[in-house]
C-alpha cells in the first residue's frame, strides 16, 4: 500500500517539478499547463490500465490477466497469483471429485444420488444395470417414473429407511436386490442397492438340501423306530419268523441310512476343496478289473457284465475318488437294468481324451430328466431308486469327481432301451501304457 502512495507521490512530484522548472523560463501559465499535462498523462495511463482490468474482469477464468506497467504491474501480478492459486485449487478439487466418482463407479453396489424431490442427480454403472437407467439421459428424472415397482415406490415414499427393502426385478433374468437409503444434507438421499441373487439361490439350495436329507432319513427312521416299539412292547419276539423279518427290514433301513450318510460325507469332502487330495498314476486296467469283479458280485448273475479295455493306460488322479465315481455309474447300470440285461464297461480314447463308458440295456431315462440328473437327490424314477437302495446322490458325486479332474460326464439314453454314461478325462491326465501289462485276473474276468 505504501508503495502505491510512494508511486503517486513520485508522479505528482515529477509533474510539480516539471512545472517549477518551466515557471522561471516561460512564466506561471506554462508552468500550470506543464503540471496539468503531467497529471493528464498520469490519468490516461491509469484509465488505460483500469480499462484492461475491467475487460479482464468480464471473464476472469477465460481471459488472461493483462500486463501493466508501474503500479499496475504490481496489481496485475497480485491478481495473476490469485488466479493461479484459484486454478490450482480448482484442479485439485476437480481431480478429487473425478477420483471419488470413479471409485463410486467401480463399486460393485448400485449407487444413486437423489435430490430432495427424489430426482436422480447421479448414478453409477452398477445402478444403471440394476435399474435399467441411463445416467446421462435420466439425470433430473424422478426415480419413481423409472423404477415402477409398487414396493419400491412405497419404500421411497415411506421415509422410514431403518430396514432395507428386498426388491425382485424380473427383466431378462431375475434379479434380487437389497435396497438401502441413506439421508444426508438437505433431504438428499443416497440409494444403495446390493445384488443378492446368487446368495438367495444358495440359501434356497441350502433349505432344499436340508429338507431333502430330512425327508430321506424320515422313512427309514420311522420303520426302525416302529419295529423297536413293537419289540419293546413284547408284541413280537426276535426269534419268531415275524421277528426275524422285522429285524431284516430294520437292517436294510439302517443300511440305507448308512449309505446316505456315507454319500453325504463324500459329497461334503468333495465340496470342501476344489482339488483332489492324493493324486497318483492309476493303472486303468487294474482299477476296472476290480470294478468289474464288484459289478458281477452286485449283479449276482442277473446280468451279463463285460469289460473292454481298448488301450491300456495310466490315469493321473485320486484313486479313491475315481473308483467311487466309476463304481457309482456301474452300480446304477445294474440297479436300473432288469434281469437278463447286458452291461458293458469300456475304456478307450476319443481324440486325445480318455473315455470310460458304462452302457446298459436297462429301463432308460426320459430326455427331459437328463439335464437335471446330476443334481443332488434328483431322481428320474423315484420308486425304483428307493427300492434298489439308491441315495439320489450317486451322479452328483460322479459329476463332482469328474469336475475336480477337469473331466466331464455325458449321458445318452433311450427310454425303455438303455443308457450310456460317458466319463471323459483331458489328455494331460491320460498316459498310454507303452507295453500292455497282462493281468491274469483281468483276462480271466473279461473272458468269463
Ligand atoms: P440314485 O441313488 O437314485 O440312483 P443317482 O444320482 O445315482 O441316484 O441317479 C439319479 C437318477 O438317475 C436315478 O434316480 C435314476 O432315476 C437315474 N439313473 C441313473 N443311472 C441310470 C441308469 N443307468 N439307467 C436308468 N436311470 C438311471
Amino acid at each position: 500500500m505504501n508503495f502505491v502512495w510512494t508511486r503517486t507521490a513520485v508522479i505528482l512530484g515529477s509533474a510539480l517539478l516539471a512545472g517549477l522548472i518551466v515557471w522561471p523560463l516561460f512564466g506561471a501559465l506554462w508552468a500550470i499547463v506543464t503540471f496539468g499535462l503531467g497529471l493528464a498523462a498520469a490519468l490516461v495511463f491509469h484509465l488505460r490500465n483500469l480499462h484492461a482490468l475491467l475487460v479482464w474482469l468480464r471473464d476472469p477464468l477465460k481471459n488472461t490477466v493483462p500486463i501493466g506497467a508501474g503500479v499496475w504491474e504490481h496489481v496485475f501480478a497480485a491478481l495473476y497469483r490469485l488466479v493461479r492459486s484459484f486454478a490450482l485449487q480448482r484442479n485439485r478439487v476437480t481431480a478429487q471429485l473425478a477420483r471419488f466418482r470413479s471409485a463410486a463407479q467401480a463399486m460393485p453396489i448400485g449407487v444413486v444420488v437423489l435430490d430432495d424431490e427424489d430426482r436422480i442427480s447421479w448414478c453409477n454403472v452398477t445402478a444403471e444395470r440394476m435399474f435399467d437407467l441411463d445416467a446421462r439421459k435420466d439425470a433430473g428424472q424422478p426415480i419413481l417414473n423409472l423404477v415402477r415397482q409398487p414396493a419400491f415406490a412405497g419404500y421411497i415414499k415411506s421415509r422410514a429407511y431403518e430396514e432395507p427393502l428386498t426388491l425382485r426385478i424380473s427383466r431378462v433374468e431375475a434379479l434380487v436386490l437389497t435396497v438401502r437409503i441413506v439421508q444426508y444434507g438437505q433431504d438428499e438421499k443416497l440409494l444403495l442397492a446390493r445384488d443378492i441373487t446368487q446368495a438367495e439361490k444358495i440359501e434356497t439350495m441350502r433349505r432344499d438340501f436340508v429338507a431333502n436329507v430330512s425327508h430321506e432319513l424320515k422313512t427309514p427312521l420311522t420303520v426302525v423306530s416302529g419295529f423297536l416299539e413293537t419289540f419293546s412292547e413284547g408284541n413280537i419276539r426276535p426269534d419268531e419268523p415275524r421277528g426275524r423279518q422285522a429285524l431284516e427290514m430294520m437292517r436294510s433301513q439302517t443300511d440305507r441310512m448308512q449309505r446316505l450318510v456315507e454319500d453325504l460325507l463324500m459329497l461334503s469332502t468333495l465340496e470342501t476343496s476344489s482339488m483332489p487330495a492324493r493324486e497318483t498314476q492309476i493303472d486303468v486296467e487294474t482299477l476296472l478289473g476290480g470294478i468289474l469283479e464288484d459289478a458281477r458280485a452286485l449283479s449276482a448273475g442277473r446280468h451279463q457284465v463285460q469289460l473292454h479295455v481298448g488301450e491300456p493306460a495310466q490315469l493321473w488322479g485320486d484313486e479313491q475318488e475315481i473308483r467311487s465315481a466309476f463304481a457309482n455309474l456301474v452300480s446304477n447300470a445294474i440297479r436300473y437294468t432288469p434281469r437278463g440285461g447286458r452291461i458293458t464297461l469300456s475304456w478307450g480314447r476319443r481324440g486325445d481324451e480318455g473315455v470310460f463308458s458304462v452302457e446298459d440295456t436297462g429301463i432308460g431315462i426320459e430326455s427331459r430328466h437328463l439335464p437335471r440328473l446330476t443334481e443332488r437327490f434328483y431322481r428320474a424314477d423315484t420308486s425304483r431308486s428307493r427300492d434298489t437302495g439308491g441315495t439320489g446322490l450317486g451322479l452328483a458325486i460322479v459329476k463332482h469327481v469328474l469336475t475336480r479332474h477337469q473331466g466331464r460326464l455325458e449321458i445318452e439314453s433311450d427310454l425303455g432301451r438303455g443308457s450310456r454314461f460317458v466319463a471323459l478325462f483331458p489328455a494331460r491326465r491320460v498316459n498310454v501304457t507303452p507295453l500292455s501289462r497282462s493281468h491274469p485276473e483281468l483276462e480271466k474276468l473279461t473272458r468269463s
